[in-house]
């Protein structure tokens, strides 16, 4: 089944003319309506679209095009619903989108289809990317693949759903606090979060801006590499995109990494940490330096203030970017008198609990009087968050971490608790405040209930080479990345 196969796998496949780009696509959309029903990645598939975007991959193969050239050439990928498609549905997760469809494409979607790729799909997250376990979805909870009672992770939870339920080969996410890693992590599969303007967000949804990046979520490592390559890149349309050239990031995935140093935070080892975890996270450490790597312990000192100062920043960054649904421009409008009630009614009809939360808090940091008190302060923090992993990159050249504190929890577990939900994201947050680079992979399962289990690395700023190296390096040396959901 071509649906099981990684990017790599299946690429030389169509090369070889084994297997074409129509039944690769078709093979997803099989396993879709299979277990889709129960999973409930997906928001919604133009399967129309999909399948001539595939015979229109097969046609370009027929006329001598190549996966040199094109390295996603008929490969099926898939887009949480953050992610502008022109002419598809975009939701955000949410009801106050009403039936928007999106008029172009985001940069990383001119860029997947200039690659080939069959850019396919609606995938579930929490509204507006506010969220950890996808459950403030407003239209669907997504199961856990490998336990229908546990939540996938989120926000991208759809985005991991589907890539570990093998929907599609890969699938894109945004990661504004964690939102790829830590549902990568829940359900078992590598998610990349690439350094603050290494990828282009035009055409992304803004939830908080200085901290949101797209980022893929694929079944190995060297996947995600080939990915991070076709999306990577300055955009003229994105003023905080990065103007350095991308490397090869697959060029150097060698299995090498003897003589490169990791550090060890010595705040993240500690209270709060499932036992399972940090049993796997160890091991896992052991095994890099048994590959050659030395490993060293670091600080990170002001770890402890990070939740703090995100949910101060996103939440302030988020009430600006969420003015712009009004019920005049996008989506639902719930009509009124005057244009402040409509206004009213349309926010209040349309965003969800959580959203609201977040607007309210945010409106609230940057009020006057309040301002230096929690945004300015805020953003100062982030400032010694972000020198403190330059200073730690001075003597490491990778972190590494346990992504998420637990396995996949129950459905409903935290809902009723916002705070508990904000602690989940207690090891990915600093990353995006610090603007670097991150990814999670496959490092082991808890023991009853079988949970897959999350390494993170973190890298200096343009340091996902090095990340991808080592990550790979490890993913080859194990077999975790082999293991299936029986689904
Ligand atoms: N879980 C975090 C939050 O709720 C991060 C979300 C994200 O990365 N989009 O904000």
């Amino acid at each position: 089944m071509p649906n099981r196969l990684t990017i790599s796998e299946l690429t030389a496949k169509l090369g070889q003319r084994e297997v074409s780009a129509r039944e690769a696509m078709e093979s997803c959309l099989r396993r879709i309506h299979r277990t889709d029903r129960t999973i409930k990645a997906f928001l919604s598939i133009d399967e129309n679209d999909s399948v001539a975007q595939a015979d229109a991959a097969d046609e370009a193969l027929r006329h001598g095009a190549n996966h040199q050239e094109q390295p996603l050439l008929g490969v099926p990928v898939a887009v949480k619903d953050v992610i502008a498609v022109r002419n598809q549905p975009l939701n955000c997760g949410s009801k106050v989108l009403g039936h928007f469809r999106s008029p172009y494409d985001a940069t990383v979607i001119e860029k997947l289809r200039t690659a080939g790729a069959i850019v396919f799909g609606r995938l579930n997250m929490d509204e507006f990317a506010m969220g950890s376990s996808t459950e403030n979805s407003a239209f669907q909870v997504t199961q856990n693949p490998w336990d229908p009672s546990r939540i996938p992770g989120g926000s991208s939870g759809g985005s991991a759903a589907a890539v570990v339920a093998d929907d599609c080969l890969a699938a894109f996410g945004s990661d504004t606090g964690g939102s790829i890693r830590q549902p990568a992590a829940l359900c078992g599969c590598v998610g990349l979060k690439p350094t603050y303007g290494r990828v282009s967000r035009y055409g992304l949804v803004a939830y908080a801006s200085s901290l949101d990046q797209i980022g893929p979520l694929a079944k190995t490592v060297r996947d995600a590499a080939l990915l991070l390559r076709v999306i990577g890149g300055h955009d003229r349309r994105d003023s905080t995109s990065i103007p350095e050239p991308v490397p090869d990031y697959t060029a150097r995935l060698d299995g090498q990494i003897k003589g490169l140093k990791l550090g060890l935070p010595k705040e993240y080892m500690v209270g709060g940490l499932d036992p399972g975890v940090s049993q796997a996270v160890r091991a896992a450490v052991e095994q890099l330096q048994k590959l050659g790597a030395e490993v060293v312990e670091i600080s990170l000192p002001h770890t402890d203030y990070a939740i703090a100062a995100y949910y101060i920043i996103a939440t302030a960054e988020a009430s600006a970017n969420l003015a712009r649904f009004d019920g005049i421009r996008y989506g639902l409008r719930v009509d009124a008198n005057d244009p402040i009630e409509l206004y009213c009614r349309t926010r209040g009809a349309g965003f969800g609990t959580e959203v609201k939360r977040r607007i309210i808090l945010g409106t609230y940091v940057l009020s006057s009087g309040y301002y230096d008190a929690y945004y300015l302060r805020a953003q100062k923090v982030r400032t010694l968050i972000r020198q403190d992993f330059l200073n730690a990159f001075e003597k490491v050249d990778a972190i590494v971490t346990p992504t998420s504190p637990t396995a996949a929890f129950k459905i409903g577990e935290k809902s009723d608790d916002p705070l508990q939900m904000y602690l989940m994201d207690i090891f990915t947050i600093s990353a995006n405040l610090a603007g670097i680079c991150g990814l999670s992979l496959p490092c082991g399962f808890t023991k009853n209930p079988k949970l897959p289990i999350g390494l993170q690395l973190l890298g200096k700023p343009l340091g996902e080479e090095t990340i991808l190296r080592i990550a790979h390096a490890y993913e080859q040396s194990t077999s975790w990345h082999k293991e299936k959901p029986g689904l």
